[in-house]
């Protein structure tokens, strides 16, 4: 297999999983570009959101749920889900994969005052 994501997902890559169930897995990403940066991926080989299928909806709307409960989970303030698609959108790795990016400022920091 030469796919890094379904490596993962096979366990024979190592990697700091975060979630999973049958059908999908989140883990950290391995150069984090934020505080919080988890990539979530379908178990099956799926090459990217332009290769989806009809039936592959509800592995969509699997990932797009993790990523909800674990930014809830993390306490994150607001984060960004991102889907690279392609080459030119910057795509490096062919396993479909949601990015789950966050954790820049604390909840408890959100309605706090300062003296200016
Ligand atoms: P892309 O640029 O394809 O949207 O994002 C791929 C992401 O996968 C990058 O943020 C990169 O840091 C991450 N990545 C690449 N190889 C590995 C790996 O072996 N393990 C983990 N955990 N993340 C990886
Ligand atoms: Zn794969």
């Amino acid at each position: 297999m030469d796919c890094i994501f379904c490596n993962v997902a096979a366990k024979s890559l190592p990697a700091t999983i975060v979630y999973e169930d049958g059908e999908i897995l989140a883990f950290n990403d391995i150069h984090a570009k934020a505080p919080v940066h988890i990539l979530v991926i379908p178990k099956e080989h799926i090459r990217s959101i332009a290769h989806l299928e009809a039936d592959h909806a509800g592995e969509i709307a699997r990932i797009i749920y993790a990523a909800k409960r674990i930014a809830a989970a993390r306490g994150l303030a607001g984060y960004k889900l991102i889907f690279n698609v392609g080459r030119d959108s910057g795509q490096m790795v062919d396993h479909l994969h949601l990015h789950l990016l966050g954790g820049w400022a604390k909840p408890e920091d959100r309605e706090k005052t300062f003296s200016i």
